[in-house]
């Protein structure tokens, strides 16, 4: 038999493995369990996003050893990845320039606040709390390298396709409608710009932080991105590293104390998982050297966190074992 040969009959049987384990029955029971959930509500800051499908609702979940993707649900769907893209950006900005500057311009701390808080600063420094508040997203989106805003944007979406192995695209209309509306958002790069955290560009940042909120990604898309960083950096899937191993530690901390709005205490205490989730119904979550879990789910709480979401990941860190602080004896692995 030809290497072709063998490699689809391997795939085959993992498919075939895959569709009939014990895992997978668990899954499809999470989903029918959660579907009928009619709590939360979509966010309608922006028409786009008020004419999310309440009902969409998927969960992947990525074993980084096996290689094995498990799927539920509407995992294809696109949707814009929002906040979720933060933490991302976050990596990119560290690798651009290292930890010691990019935490002259933004903290490692939590706010509590809600992520669009506009008054907190901190003290001395001025620096937004953390990447993950749009204060220290923003300032983040101001370290991506390029020599124009094109060149940034390639290096953005550049990045995001070696974490989920394909071209990712932009909505325009999300991009444009977040660009025309973003009042809020030009407010808090002002602030920066007055406490001479953001240089003088601010169309250009908030551009660029626009676009980034705007690519479109799935349920599958998510749980490949976590699996990445639960792999150290490297793309389980693809083989490609996405992200400097030396700054996966990094990132995965912000997102374990920050990730989840102003419910991420909460989320710690329940879930136990670096994790961030976005107002358009993402949320992706990192089990480190395990897996990676990607919940698409648009109606949201009061927090901004996808009610669906939530749910799933707290019942999937139960059942095996994910929590961070969890006893080796409870852990179990998909399959
Ligand atoms: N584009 C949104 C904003 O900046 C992102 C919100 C979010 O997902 O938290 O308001």
């Amino acid at each position: 038999m030809s290497d072709r040969g063998n490699d689809d009959l391997g795939d085959l049987l993992r498919q075939v493995r895959v569709a009939a384990s014990p895992f997978r029955t668990r899954l499809n029971a999470l989903y029918e369990d959660y579907l009928p959930v009619r709590e939360g509500r979509v966010a309608d800051y922006i028409p786009e996003l008020a004419r999310a499908d309440p009902d969409a609702f998927g969960i992947a979940v990525v074993d980084i050893k096996s290689r094995e993707v498990f799927e539920v649900g509407s995992c294809s769907d696109l949707f814009t990845i929002q906040s979720v893209s933060k933490a991302f950006i976050h990596g990119l900005a560290l690798e651009d320039y290292g930890r010691d500057h990019v935490l002259t311009r933004v903290g490692v701390e939590p706010t509590g606040d809600a992520f669009n808080s506009m008054i907190k600063l901190e003290g001395q420094s001025h620096r937004p709390h953390n990447p993950m508040v749009n204060a220290g997203a923003i300032a983040t989106a101001a370290l991506i390298k390029g020599e124009d805003s094109p060149a940034k944007l390639k290096r953005v979406l550049e990045m995001f396709s070696r974490y989920i192995g394909r071209e990712p695209t932009i909505d325009a209309s999300v991009y444009t409608s977040e660009k025309t509306t973003g009042h809020r958002n030009r407010a808090i790069a002002h602030l920066l710009l007055n406490f001479g955290m953001l240089p003088p560009n601010l169309d250009e940042i908030l551009d660029l932080y626009f676009q980034q909120c705007s690519i479109m990604v799935t349920a599958k898309d998510l749980a490949v991105m976590a699996a990445t960083l639960a792999n150290g950096g490297v793309n389980p899937l693809s083989g490609e590293r996405a992200l400097a191993a030396e700054y996966v530690q990094d990132v995965l901390s912000v997102m374990f104390s920050c990730g989840m709005y102003d419910f991420s205490g909460e989320w710690l205490y329940r879930v136990g998982l670096p994790a961030k989730s976005g107002v358009g119904g993402g949320l992706t979550a990192v089990a480190p050297g395990r897996l990676g879990i990607g919940v698409f789910s648009p109606p949201l709480d009061e927090k901004g966190n996808s009610v669906r979401g939530v749910a799933v990941c707290e019942a999937l860190s139960q059942d095996l074992g994910l929590h961070v602080f969890s006893s080796p004896e409870t852990w179990s692995t998909p399959g």
